[in-house]
C-alpha cells in the first residue's frame, strides 16, 4: 500500500518463533524520546514483553528502586473469523516479514496466515511514533481474505493490567491504581491511572478509525475493557482500518484534573487528522532529521546500514519535547535497568545531540539541571558537600541504584571477602557507592555542550551552579593522604566496574581535576563579562572567591596519575601488581558473547578466568570496558601521542569489551592516533562490532531494550574516529579524517557555534562547506583557516 524505502535504508527480519519475536520487539519499537511503544505484534503472542511508556513515569511501590512505569496497553486485537483467531500463536504462518524503515520512521509487518480449518489472511500493518506530534503512535491495518469472504470480529482492548518487569526476572511490580476505565461516544477507550506513591495521573486513551459496527464491552473487574467491530470482508478485497493510541502524564500536563480529557481530546484530534496526514508529516520531519544526521560511507554497505540503526535510535530517542527527562540506558524500548539515566547518556549520547541537535542536548543537560536536588540530598546522605549525581537516576536525580542484588534468590551463591555468603550479581552495594566518576561525566557533558555551542544562557543559568556544585562535591570527597603530600581519590570504581575499592582510579581523578577546573574557569570568565548574573548564583548557592580559590588550592594537590617509566599509567594505584591478565580472544562481538554466556576468559598464559561476578576480577589485570582509555578520547592532547599508543596497546591487550559501551573507545583512540593497517583493522572492528550489539544481539539480552550507549558510542567512533573530529584544549574544532581501506569517501555534517558544516573526505582532500551560519575557524589537518563557503584542502599540503 505504502511504498517503503530502498533495501539500504532497511532492516528486515522474518524470524517467528516467539522467542525470537520478543527479542526483536526492542529493535521494532518506536519512540519519540517521550512517549515510546515496544515492537510487539499485535495479536500479542505467547511470551511477549509488550510495554508502552512515557519518559520520565517512575514509581517504585514494591520494586526495589523506582521502575520506568509499563502503562496500560492498548496494542492487542482479536481478529476471528468463525471462532478462529487469527495471529501468529494460533495459524500456521505461511509468510512473515517485519521492517523497519528508518528512513520513514515506519514499522511494517506482514504476514499470512492459515487457520486450522484453511482460512488465509494477510495481515499487514504499517505502525509509527510521530516524531512532530510528541504523544501519538498510530497505525494502518490491512486484512487481506485470501479465500474466504464472511463476517470478522476484530476487538481492540484496552488492559490496564500491565506490570513493570524487574530486570532480572525475579518479580513483577505494579505501579498503579486504575481510576477510570471507560468508553467516549467515539468508541475511543482511555484508562486513567494513579501511581501508587506519587498518585500522579497518567491517561491511555486509543481508538479505531474503521468501518463497522462496534459494542463496548467492559469487563471492569478485570481491569479490561473492549471494544468489539463486526465487518463483512469479501475475498481478494482489503478491509482497512487504522488506530490512533496516545499517552500523557502528570508530566507532560500538569493539569491533573484535566489530564484525562485533554487526552481523550488529542486521540480524537489526532482521528480526524487521520493516519495518512499524520504519517506524511511524521516523514517529512524525518527527511530533515537525516538531512542533518547521515554519513554516508561510499564501499561499506554493511556499515552503512547499521550506522543508520544507531542514528535512527538516536533520532528517536531523542527527549526533544521536554527538558525534564533524559535517555535511560535502555532508551523507552525496554525495561532493563528500569529507565535510568546513568553515565551512559552524557559521555556516550550526548555528543550526537551535540552536534546535530543541540536542543536535544540542552533538554538532557537540563535535566540534570532539575535533578540537580536529588544530587544534593545524594551527597549530603555520603556526608560530602555539593551535588553528587549518582551511577543511577529516575525521575528526582535521588540515588536510584538497586542494592538488591544481594539477595536475588535466582543469582549464584557467593562469598564475600569478610567470609559472608550470598547470592548476589555484578551490581553490589559498593558499585554504585563507589562508582562516583559519573560526577565527572555530567560536568564534561557540560563543558562539551559549552564549548560546541557557547550557548552562554545555559550555562549561567543553570550549567555553572552544576559545575560548582560538583566541584563542590570533589573537593569534600578527595582526601589529604599525608605520606604522599597531596589530595587522593580512595575508595573508587572506575568506568571498567571489575575493580572495586580502587585509589586513584585515573579515569576518576582526571575527570574530578578538570571538573574543579571548568567550574573554577567559567566562574571567573562570566564574573569578568556578566557579573550581575553571577551576583545572582552567589545569592543562590553562596559562592563566592574565596571558595573558588578553595577549590583551586585543593586541585593543586591533587594527584593526577602519571605514566611510568615505561610509559603505563596505572588504571589504579597498584594495577601493575595485579595478577596478570592478557586476552586471547581478540574479536569484541565474540568475547562480549562469550563472557555473557560462560563468564570465562581464556588468559594468554594458557589458563582461564571465571569472572562470575566482580569479586574474582578484582585481583587481576583484566577490564571489563574501556577505563583510562577513555581518557585519550575525552582529553586527546592530554598526553604526548606515544603515551597515548603504549597505554592503548596495553590496556586493549587486558580489555575483555564485556559491556556494549566499550568498543566504540577502543575504535576512536586507534583510528585517532594509530596509523598502520592493522591499527585500523582493530578500529574498524570495533566500530562494526559497536554498530551492531542489537543488530546482532551481542549481549544475549536484545529482549530487555536497545543499548543506547553503544548507539551514542557508535555515533562517537565513526565521528571523532574515523572522521576525526575534535575540540582541542584550546576550544578549537579540528579535522584529521582517515578512511578505512574498504571505503571510498565518508561524508557527515556538525553544527559548531550555531553555524552548520559539510565534511566531505575522499582520502586525498576534504571538503568543507559552510551550510548555515557564520563562518568560523577549523583547523584541518593541522592547519588553521576560516570556513566562509567551501573550502577544498588537499591532504598533506
Ligand atoms: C555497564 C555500565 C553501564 C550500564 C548501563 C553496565 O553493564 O557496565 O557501565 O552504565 O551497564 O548501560
Amino acid at each position: 500500500m505504502y511504498q517503503l524505502s530502498d533495501e539500504v535504508w532497511i532492516i528486515s527480519r522474518s524470524d517467528i518463533t516467539n522467542n525470537s519475536l520478543t527479542k526483536l520487539e526492542p529493535l521494532f519499537s518506536l519512540s519519540n524520546g517521550s512517549f515510546g511503544v515496544r515492537g510487539t505484534l499485535a495479536e500479542m503472542p505467547c511470551g511477549n514483553m509488550m510495554g508502552t511508556y512515557l519518559g520520565g513515569v517512575f514509581d517504585k511501590s514494591d520494586s526495589y528502586t523506582p521502575d520506568m512505569v509499563n502503562l496500560p496497553c492498548f496494542l492487542k486485537l482479536d481478529i476471528v473469523t468463525e471462532k478462529e483467531r487469527f495471529g501468529v500463536d494460533d495459524c500456521k504462518i505461511l509468510e512473515h516479514s517485519q521492517k523497519l524503515d528508518m528512513k520513514k520512521g515506519l514499522v511494517f509487518r506482514s504476514t499470512q496466515l492459515k487457520t486450522p480449518s484453511g482460512k488465509i489472511l494477510t495481515w499487514t500493518s504499517y505502525r509509527l511514533v510521530s516524531i512532530v506530534r510528541p504523544y501519538i503512535f498510530v497505525e494502518k491495518h490491512i486484512l487481506l481474505p485470501e479465500n474466504f469472504s464472511g463476517k470478522l470480529s476484530i476487538t481492540h482492548h484496552l488492559d490496564a493490567n500491565t506490570m513493570t518487569i524487574d530486570t532480572w526476572k525475579d518479580m513483577y511490580v505494579n505501579h498503579y491504581e486504575v481510576q477510570e476505565l471507560e468508553a467516549d461516544k467515539n468508541h475511543f477507550l482511555y484508562a486513567t491511572v494513579k501511581l501508587n506513591d506519587s498518585r500522579h495521573p497518567v491517561t491511555v486513551a486509543t481508538g479505531m478509525d474503521i468501518q463497522s459496527n462496534s459494542t463496548v464491552h467492559r469487563d471492569i473487574s478485570k481491569n479490561v475493557i473492549s471494544v468489539v467491530y463486526v465487518c463483512e470482508v469479501y475475498q481478494g478485497k482489503e478491509f482497512i482500518f487504522d488506530r490512533f493510541s496516545s499517552a500523557q502524564s502528570f508530566m507532560q500536563n500538569p493539569d491533573q484534573e484535566k489530564l484525562q480529557s485533554l487526552v481523550l481530546d488529542y486521540a480524537n484530534q489526532q482521528k480526524k487528522a487521520g493516519f495518512d496526514v499524520i504519517k506524511k508529516e511524521h516523514e517529512r520531519a524525518m527527511v530533515n532529521f537525516w538531512n542533518n544526521t547521515d554519513i554516508i560511507i561510499g564501499g561499506d554497505p554493511e556499515l552503512q546500514k547499521n550506522l543508520r540503526f544507531n542514528i535512527f535510535e538516536l533520532i528517536a530517542g531523542g527527549p526533544r519535547h521536554n527538558e525534564k527527562i533524559s535517555i535511560g540506558a535502555r532508551g523507552l524500548t525496554g525495561e532493563q535497568y528500569r529507565g535510568h539515566v546513568f553515565w551512559d547518556t552524557d559521555l556516550f549520547m550526548l555528543p550526537f545531540y551535540i552536534y546535530q541537535d543541540p536542543t536535544v542536548a540542552r533538554n538532557m543537560l537540563m535535566y540534570r539541571y532539575h535533578t540537580l536536588d536529588g544530587a544534593r540530598r545524594f551527597s549530603a546522605s555520603n556526608y560530602t558537600h555539593g551535588a553528587r549525581f549518582s551511577v543511577q537516576t529516575a525521575d528526582t536525580g535521588d540515588d536510584a541504584s538497586p542494592v538488591y542484588d544481594v539477595d536475588s534468590p535466582h543469582a549464584p551463591i557467593r562469598v564475600g571477602k569478610t567470609g559472608e555468603s550470598f547470592r548476589g550479581r555484578l551490581r553490589v552495594p559498593w558499585l554504585t557507592r563507589e562508582e562516583i566518576h559519573i560526577n565527572g561525566c555530567v560536568a564534561y557533558g557540560i563543558w562539551s555542550y559549552y564549548k560546541a555551542t557557547l550557548d552562554k544562557k545555559f550555562i549561567l543559568n543553570y550549567g555553572l551552579e552544576i559545575l560548582i556544585e560538583i566541584a563542590r562535591y570533589w573537593c569534600s570527597r578527595m582526601e589529604w593522604v599525608k605520606r604522599n603530600n597531596r589530595y587522593e581519590l580512595l575508595k573508587t570504581v572506575g568506568g571498567d566496574e571489575f575493580h572495586f575499592h580502587a585509589k586513584n582510579n585515573a579515569f576518576t581523578n582526571y575527570l574530578a581535576w578538570f571538573s574543579i577546573d571548568w567550574a573554577i574557569k567559567l566562574y571567573r570568565m562570566f564574573c569578568k563579562t556578566d557579573s550581575e548574573s553571577v551576583r545572582r548564583l552567589e545569592d543562590k548557592i553562596g559562592i563566592c572567591e574565596e571558595e573558588i580559590a578553595e577549590f583551586e588550592k585543593k586541585q593543586s594537590k591533587f594527584y593526577l596519575p602519571q605514566p611510568n617509566d615505561d610509559g603505563i599509567i596505572e588504571q589504579q594505584d597498584g594495577w601493575l601488581k595485579l595478577k596478570p591478565f592478557k586476552k586471547v580472544i581478540m574479536d569484541s562481538g565474540a568475547s562480549m558473547s562469550i563472557m555473557r554466556t560462560t563468564g570465562i576468559q581464556p588468559n594468554s598464559d594458557g589458563g582461564e578466568i571465571c569472572i562470575r561476578g566482580i569479586f574474582a576480577a578484582n585481583d587481576w589485570q583484566i577490564v571489563k570496558q574501556c577505563d583510562l582509555v577513555i581518557l585519550f578520547w575525552l582529553f586527546p592532547d592530554l598526553f604526548e601521542r606515544e603515551i597515548v599508543i603504549k597505554n592503548y596497546d596495553y590496556y586493549e591487550d587486558r580489555t575483555i569489551h564485556m559491556s556494549s559501551l566499550s568498543p566504540n573507545t577502543s575504535s576512536i583512540v586507534a583510528a585517532r592516533f594509530k596509523g598502520s593497517d592493522a591499527d585500523l583493522d582493530a578500529a574498524y572492528h570495533n566500530l562494526l562490532t559497536s554498530s551492531q550489539v542489537d543488530l546482532c544481539d551481542y549481549q544475549f539480552n536484545a529482549e530487555w531494550g536497545l543499548h543506547y550507549a553503544s548507539i551514542g558510542g557508535t555515533w562517537n567512533s565513526m565521528i571523532f574516529g574515523f572522521g576525526g573530529l575534535c575540540v582541542t584544549k584550546d576550544m578549537e574544532i579540528e579535522l584529521y579524517p582517515k578512511l578505512y581501506k574498504k571505503w571510498n569517501s565518508l561524508r557527515y555534517k556538525f553544527w559548531w557555534h550555531n553555524s552548520q558544516a559539510d565534511v566531505y573526505f575522499d582520502g586525498k582532500r576534504v571538503i568543507l562547506k559552510l551550510l548555515k551560519g557564520e563562518p568560523f575557524e577549523v583547523k584541518i589537518f593541522g592547519t588553521k583557516h576560516l570556513l566562509k563557503n567551501e573550502m577544498n584542502i588537499e591532504m598533506g599540503v
